[in-house]
């Protein structure tokens, strides 16, 4: 069994991948072909900005953000710091500070009530300025974007959608990667739509900010890339994978979404009696980027893993750890802030299979695994 089974994806689209990969190679235009445009015009109707600038991965996209911002040096980024460690990652190469914010133990995304605080924190201190808020859509659920942008909106800080886990994902109807100022994904072959190496996109609606990212990712570019007006990146998708991703972006639209809905509905049918399944709040729905249960603690969370490997069950734990407990911002952070909630969910969470090509019968083992587990070492939750 496959944690993500990429490779019955491409089985079944095989005829439609290999003969867009074949025609780039004899066009030949490895650089800015014509599926890259095609790609970001698709992306953004799909999720409703007015622009889609592609990139060389979900990482280059947060920081080309930040850099068309002019966020940098002794500016402040509010963040989750129960993340992916390229949110912070992006933050700290601009030269800015993050500064890591608790998460709520219902949806795993970014804790609203201890942002506001973070926030007033940095203010009342007076050191470096607030600028702006990363949220991030975790695990394919968007963030809680009304309240997120009424507080960022009081205190005038922009907000970036960190959407690499949340494309799919919707609030009454609104498409992730839509919400905030700007907002990124990512097209890592383990997201939800996902490429054949690394890519990534940023979406906005205000055609400035478009103009300079079009000219940051091909080295502050001008006129052309002789002619450079700002320090910018080498950052851009190839064709091949602009090629690649035309053809995913269908069957995610015309089948995939709805399929890993099904699957995490079947999940939630049968395992919501045994452990805390995944939290999706009214008027939202989640891509599914992962499924992922949260255990009371991490020698029942390690045990439950142990024992689904021994029957063929592949599990994964996102996060281990928080951000604020790598050792690359050990020595460059303030840890005096409580970030308790996310700290137990390090220590708790374990994500299960997920991919629009799970077959019935591998679902079948993995909810009878986790129930006779459940039942023969706990009996409950
Ligand atoms: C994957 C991911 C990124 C980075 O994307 P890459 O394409 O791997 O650089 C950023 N943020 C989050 C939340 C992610 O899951």
């Amino acid at each position: 069994m496959e944690f993500i089974n990429l490779k019955g994806q491409y089985l079944c689209l095989k005829e439609d991948i290999d003969r867009a990969i074949s025609e780039v190679l004899l066009q030949s235009n490895f650089i800015m072909g014509p599926q890259v445009m095609e790609l970001e015009e698709k992306l953004a109707s799909y999720v409703g900005r007015k622009y889609c600038i592609t990139c060389g991965n979900g990482t280059d996209a947060l920081v080309l953000s930040l850099l068309a911002h002019g966020i940098g040096e002794g500016d402040v980024v509010f963040l989750p710091t129960f993340t992916y460690f390229a949110t912070g990652e992006a933050v700290s190469r601009v030269g800015a500070k993050p500064v890591f914010v608790d998460s709520d133990l219902e949806t795993y995304n970014i804790d609203t009530d201890d942002m506001a605080l973070a926030i007033e924190e940095v203010v009342r201190k007076g050191e470096n300025t607030p600028k702006a808020v990363i949220a991030v859509d975790l695990f394919g659920l968007p963030a809680n974007y009304p309240e997120i942008c009424k507080i960022a909106n009081k205190y005038g800080l922009l907000v970036i959608e960190d959407g690499a886990q949340g494309f799919g994902g919707t609030i009454e109807g609104k498409k992730a990667c839509s919400f905030g100022d700007i907002s990124t994904t990512s097209f890592f072959p383990a997201k939800p739509l996902g490429c054949y190496g690394d890519g990534g996109a940023i979406f906005t609606d205000d055609k400035d900010i478009k103009d300079i990212l079009e000219s940051l990712r091909v080295h502050g570019k001008g006129e052309n890339k002789y002619d450079n007006v700002r320090i910018g990146m080498n950052s851009r998708l190839d064709t091949i994978q602009a090629a690649i991703l035309l053809v995913k972006l269908k069957a995610f639209q015309e089948y995939e979404l709805a399929k890993r809905q099904e699957i995490a509905e079947w999940y939630n049918k049968e395992l919501n009696e045994m452990v805390d399944i995944p939290d999706i709040p009214k008027g939202y729905t989640s891509s599914y980027a992962q499924y992922t249960i949260q255990l009371p603690d991490s020698s029942r969370r390690d045990k439950t893993a142990n024992y689904l490997k021994e029957r063929g069950v592949p599990t994964a734990i996102y996060y281990k750890k928080c951000l604020h407990q790598q050792e690359a911002y050990m020595d460059m952070i303030d840890v005096s802030r409580n970030l308790g909630k996310a700290e137990k969910m390090a220590g708790g969470v374990l994500s299960l299979p997920m991919s629009a090509y799970i077959e019935n019968n591998e679902l079948q083992d993995i909810t009878v695994a986790i129930k006779n587990f459940v039942i023969n070492t706990y009996n409950s939750k």
